[in-house]
């Protein structure tokens, strides 16, 4: 799976499904890119994972319904915009072992799997994970949970992209020694597999989910491709022209 982003591609856009973004069609996703003169836009709302352990996202029941929407709307407007469907997707080691990521990959309709870490399965007790962690540990470990799930999930292969690598640090005040040893293993992991990795538009506005530290040792070791990570209609354009402003 590799992903080549035009230039002025809309990337990374949710749908209502994931219960945290404005309830409008996709269509109006589209037709609004369409205004704007981007040539592709590309859909990659939150996975869900079977039986429906996990909130903030589309019920596993849903994914059938997400994807032909979105293969009628890449028909549909095929002379105007292509229309590119993807998942953004946790790597958690269990759910590899049963082979799903392999089953989303054999699905026709899924162009690309998106890497997004929002949490870690727990490496002492799997069948947890960091969410259910207490603030404390949370403060300590989130990041290195989050980071080495991140370096397993690159070298998975199953992955096309990597989504806001920074934002493992969400919890981290000052920037420390172990947080740039932890950047550096993705880096390192990203740059061995080719793989590009995401400055999320949505972290550069919110400040704190974005770390200037981490894009300083990227540099240009892997390849990198700027996500709107638009949540609404509002955002698809805001975000966009954020990032117009940031690649000059
Ligand atoms: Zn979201
Ligand atoms: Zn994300």
């Amino acid at each position: 799976m590799r992903i080549g982003i035009r230039e002025n591609g809309l990337f990374h856009v949710h749908t209502y499904r994931c219960g945290h973004a404005q309830d409008v069609p996709d269509e109006a996703y589209v037709r609004q890119a369409i205004a704007m003169e981007a040539p592709e836009i590309w859909f990659s709302d939150h996975a869900p994972f079977p039986e429906d352990p996990f909130l903030q996202r589309m019920k596993y029941a849903e994914l059938d319904e997400y994807l032909t929407t979105l293969q009628e709307l890449k028909a549909k407007y095929r002379r105007q915009i292509d229309v590119h469907i993807g998942l953004e997707i946790e790597y958690f080691p269990t759910y590899d072992a049963q082979g799903y990521y392999q089953e989303l990959k054999k699905n026709p309709a899924i162009e690309f799997l998106l890497l997004g870490q929002h949490m870690a399965q727990d490496p002492a007790r799997p069948g947890e994970y960091s969410f259910s962690w207490p603030e404390e540990q949370l403060d300590l470990q989130e990041f290195r949970a989050l980071g080495e799930a991140i370096c397993q999930g690159i070298e998975s292969g199953h992955f096309a992209a990597v989504a806001h690598p920074d934002r493992i640090f969400r919890r981290q005040k000052e920037w420390t020694p172990d947080m740039a040893a932890m950047s550096e293993k993705i880096l390192r992991a990203a740059e061995r597999a080719g793989l590009p990795i995401e400055i999320n538009i949505s972290s550069y506005l919110s400040g704190k989910l974005f770390r200037p530290e981490f894009w300083k040792l990227a540099g240009d070791r892997c390849p990198i491709l700027y996500g709107l990570d638009a949540h609404s209609l509002l955002e698809l354009e805001e975000h966009d022209r954020v990032r117009r402003q940031l690649i000059l």
